[in-house]
């Protein structure tokens, strides 16, 4: 089933509580790793911020955080726990940027590697046909940004937000409005150097190594720790169309979309949100979009009704700037939005991709980034989305004021299908994702307990199984849970876990796999 344990959440079990724990190593062990030389540091004191991350609900205090500076000292960390074999019970988990919601890059009294000190390779380009980068996984995907556009160049596939490691990203998938075109991030990648959960450090790709390289991607960071990724590169735009289009019709909407997604000519950005009871909409997107017609936009609302935006973007370079208003108009002719809500503006590519940093600069100045987050990712096949929405947003969802619900289709028949992620069955669907933020301490309808009943609500209603819907960013506390999530998936997927991760050492904050000890 689909429910979350929340039980769990409540445990005096340290393995699953929230609340902070100070712990060390058995202390023989401790002064064992103390002697290990690196060149980086093994640090044992200030390890707080491994316990923390984007969801804000899980803290789980580790033993020590290593901060490589070399692959060598990620290998030889995991090899010496490795050694010990089932005398030991530690466990390790790259961390990525943290931005992980229910303690994923977390180890509860084992080693956590702090990624983002990894800095080699430095970025390197490879120019030619099909040009790519080599970054460190623990590369920030914004880095890349920048640097890659010095070069006229930039990664095809992108997240909504851009502050996150490429290690981290590439264990999940990557998915954001370019992936109906180019798949999701893991389809963009031509090289992965791993360090398997034996401290060995092993190169794949689709030729060599391919069942590594299959695992890893999606992979939840079971089988190896990610040091180098290569990622495929396109020639960059300067600018981007940015619009936004109400519909009232949820069939209408959809219809849009997955036309938009299947044709040959088309946005280079198709995504889409749900806005349910809100005040003041159209006024608050003046400050960034420019109704094509103010004087009806003016006189549109938005309060007690449930909308659905599309939103897209139409990429361009300098040339093609005098023709880009009319390639805009054609690709908007055939919609069915309501007429009087279209929203136009033009950005950098730059702003564009990086929208999300300016909402994140302006939550921090409110105090309202560093909350809980209790957010819900779910992949909807298409023959389900109206039953979906009917009874998600039509009785369970009441209003959208908690943080936006996404919604957009991708058409899977286009990706690549031997990674270790879980989809629907079926080729097009939907990913709907409720990015919640829960007020501190708050009781009420804005409050964390609120915000998770609503989510068990949804969940609940997902796992009647003719629906076919799979969790993305996927948590479950039990065995029986992962495996109905991985389906005919779980075979390969443990099995691939005895051969690269047999002591299931590495990251254990998923909770698929029990350390042997
Ligand atoms: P972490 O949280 O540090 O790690 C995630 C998992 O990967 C952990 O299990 C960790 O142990 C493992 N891991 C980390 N690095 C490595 C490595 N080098 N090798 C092996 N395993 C590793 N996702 C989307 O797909 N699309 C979006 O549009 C999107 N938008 C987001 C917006 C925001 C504001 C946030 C906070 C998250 C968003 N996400 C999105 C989710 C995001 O992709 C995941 O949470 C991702 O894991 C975050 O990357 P991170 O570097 O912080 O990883």
């Amino acid at each position: 089933g689909f429910t979350i344990n929340r039980d769990y959440l409540c445990s005096d079990h340290p393995f699953t509580t929230p609340t902070i724990y100070h712990s060390s190593a058995p202390s023989t062990l401790h002064s064992a790793m103390a002697k290990m030389t690196f060149d980086g540091h093994l640090s044992f004191d200030h390890v707080e911020n491994a316990a923390k991350d984007f969801g804000n609900r899980y803290h789980l205090m580790p033993s020590a955080v290593l901060h490589p500076k070399s692959v060598s000292d990620i290998s030889n960390i995991i090899r010496y726990i490795f050694d010990l074999g089932l005398t030991s019970e530690l466990t390790i988990a790259a961390r990525g940027h943290g931005h992980s919601l229910q303690g994923q890059s977390q180890a509860y009294q084992g080693v956590v590697i702090d990624m983002e000190s990894l800095r080699v390779p430095e970025m390197s380009f490879h120019m030619g046909e099909h040009p790519f980068v080599e970054v460190s996984a623990g590369e920030l995907w914004i880095n890349i940004l920048h640097e890659s556009l010095k070069r006229g160049l930039a990664p095809k596939s992108w997240t909504d937000y851009l502050h996150l490691t490429v290690g981290g990203t590439l264990s999940n998938a990557g998915i954001s409005g370019q992936a109906f075109r180019h798949g999701p991030q893991i389809d963009n990648v031509y090289q992965l150097q791993v360090v398997t959960g034996r401290g060995q450090m092993v190169t794949c790709s689709e030729e060599e190594n391919t069942d590594l390289f299959h695992a890893v991607l999606g992979g939840l960071g079971q089988f190896g720790i990610i040091t180098k990724a290569s990622i495929a590169l396109e020639p960059a735009p300067r600018m981007v169309k940015w619009i936004r289009a109400l519909y009232s019709d949820f069939s209408m909407f959809t219809n849009d979309q997955e036309h938009l997604i299947s044709s040959a000519n088309t946005f280079d950005y198709i995504e889409g949100f749900v806005i349910i009871n809100r005040t003041g909409l159209l006024n608050n997107w003046r400050s960034s979009f420019n109704p094509k017609d103010p004087v009806q936009a003016s006189q549109f609302t938005s309060e007690g009704r449930i909308l659905f935006c599309l939103e897209v973007a139409k990429y361009f370079t300098a040339e093609e700037a005098d023709h880009i208003d009319q390639d805009v108009d054609n690709l908007l002719s055939g919609l069915n939005y309501v007429g009087s809500t279209l929203f136009l503006s033009e950005v950098t590519y730059v702003d564009f991709l990086d929208r999300v940093h300016v909402s994140e600069i302006k939550l921090r100045e409110k105090g309202l980034w560093e909350v809980p987050h209790p957010w819900l990712n779910l992949l909807v096949p298409r023959s389900s989305i109206h039953e979906f929405a009917q009874e998600v947003f039509g009785n369970i969802v009441k209003e959208t004021s908690h943080g936006p619900v996404l919604i957009y289709p991708v058409d899977k028949s286009r990706w690549k299908n031997r990674t270790s992620l879980v989809t629907p069955k079926e080729d097009v669907f939907y990913l709907v994702a409720f990015l919640s933020s829960a007020i501190p301490s708050s009781t009420g309808k804005d409050g964390l307990e609120s915000i998770l009943t609503r989510n068990d609500r949804i969940l609940d209603f997902c796992a009647r199984p003719h629906l076919g819907i799979k969790q993305y960013l996927p948590h479950y506390s039990t065995t029986e849970e992962w495996r109905a999530h991985f389906g005919t998936q779980w075979d390969v997927f443990s099995m691939r876990k005895l051969s690269y991760d047999p002591l299931a050492m590495l990251a254990p904050g998923q909770r698929i796999f029990r350390r042997s000890h």
